[in-house]
């Protein structure tokens, strides 16, 4: 009985142990790693929009702002595009600015930006579009791009730690602000969604801040990747603002979605279309505090089909023909949205005193499916001896607790959320 006893145990030892390899195998197998093919590192996408400023410097220029908190410091890029910069000052223009790479794990968006530079410095075309009405669009906005907001965060998702979407000291730099900053839904889950320790704790918010304050936008975009989607405000409420502003907003995406995604895009308030509330955004506080009169979030590309786990296929595309259209398909779309403020700047600047402040509303939530999962056997031993029952039970408490051990220490390395599978904005 004891010889039988010590083999039945071995074999739940064995099992174990074979399962725990198995789920191992399994975990790694589905996790993408970066395409260095099509994908600059951050270093060299810095460099090669370094490289494009120093050959067109009658319109673009470039400057890096740095703060620092607590011993932790982060630089920012900023490019500027202006057509015709030394006869007009910016402040008579319409003025935008574009953020990409909030997250770090988004690679695609700067991608995007790069490519969008390009396009402005008229060494890519866009095949739709005649150079004199290219010309005609640009003649009179200022447009700022952030390539890389995150550029510390990116960093960490380059050494390999794909799922990473806070900066380089676990903050998401969209919870950072002060829109109902601090917040926290039932699914709350830091390796996401960490606030900080107060609204614009982190540099890089610090210094968006500060840009958009000097700069005084018409317009910001924030570019993320997760799914395909407009939004604008709010993200902290499932609903949109009132009014003109609401209503401009609305239908210049609308004109987008039409033109570019054949109305398929979800078109709405972050809050109310994403599927989660998200609490101290950057697009809520462009609108509500900055009072930028079109504030916006564009979710540029998601694999819904994607393993939760496997991070970088979930937000970035992952084969030439798809990457390719993404660079070409969203820099046409921002073109189209620089081509529309003309057109629309009467009203816009009608709107800008339509913004205002509303409180919070709903509560939307949806539930947490990471389970507590707890099991309990009983042994059934009425024809074994007492003495080997104890012995058999101590060996099953072992292995469980093992078993146990290796389960968790998986999850708490896992930083993908199993219950969203695109936490995005
Ligand atoms: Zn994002």
């Amino acid at each position: 009985m004891g010889f039988l006893l010590l083999h039945l145990c071995f074999l739940s030892l064995l099992l174990i142990v074979f399962t725990a390899a198995v789920h191992g195998a399994n975990s790694s197998a589905f996790r993408t790693s970066i395409p260095r093919d099509l994908y600059h590192s951050s270093g060299a996408l810095l460099n090669e929009i370094k490289a494009l400023v120093g050959r067109h410097p009658d319109v673009l220029t470039m400057e890096t702002m740095r703060a620092d908190n607590k011993g932790y410091a982060a630089e920012i890029v900023v490019v500027t595009y202006n057509h015709v910069k030394k006869q007009t000052s910016n402040k008579s223009k319409f003025r935008i600015l574009l953020s990409f790479g909030q997250h770090g794990r988004e690679l695609i968006t700067s991608e995007v930006a790069l490519h969008l530079l390009s396009v402005l410095a008229r060494e890519q075309k866009i095949l739709s579009m005649k150079p004199a009405s290219f010309n005609k669009i640009l003649e009179n906005i200022v447009i700022k791009v952030v390539p890389m907001e995150n550029l510390n965060g990116r960093k960490l998702v380059e050494a390999g730690d794909l799922c990473e979407r806070r900066n380089g000291r676990g903050v998401d730099l969209n919870r950072n602000w002060s829109v109902d900053w601090g917040k926290k839904e039932k699914d709350y889950d830091p390796y996401e969604e960490n606030p900080g320790i107060a609204p614009f704790s982190e540099p890089e918010a610090q210094i968006m801040r500060k840009l958009t304050k000097s700069f005084e936008p018409h317009i910001w975009v924030n570019v993320h990747s997760g799914m395909e989607a407009l939004f604008m405000p709010y993200d902290h409420k499932n609903s949109t603002p009132s009014g003109l502003t609401s209503r401009l907003m609305r239908s210049m995406l609308q004109d987008l979605n039409h033109r570019y995604f054949q109305d398929k895009c979800l078109i709405g308030s972050g809050g109310g279309s994403v599927g989660y509330l998200a609490h101290g955004t950057t697009t809520d506080y462009m609108y509500d505090i900055a009072k930028v009169p079109m504030a916006f979030t564009f979710e540029i590309y998601g694999d819904l089909s994607a393993s939760s786990k496997d991070c970088f296929k979930m937000f970035n595309p992952v084969d030439k023909v798809t990457f390719n259209t993404v660079l070409n398909k969203w820099v046409a779309t921002f073109l189209m949205l620089f081509e529309m403020v003309p057109s629309r700047i009467d009203s816009i600047h009608l709107a800008v005193s339509a913004v205002k402040w509303v409180p919070i509303g709903g509560n939307v939530v949806d539930g947490s499916l990471i389970g507590d999962s707890r099991e309990s056997k009983k042994i059934e031993g009425l024809e074994l001896g007492m003495q080997e029952l104890r012995t058999y039970f101590r060996l099953f408490l072992l292995s469980s607790v093992l078993l146990m051990f290796m389960f968790c220490s998986r999850i708490s390395k896992s930083k993908c959320r199993p219950t969203y599978s695109n936490l995005s904005i």
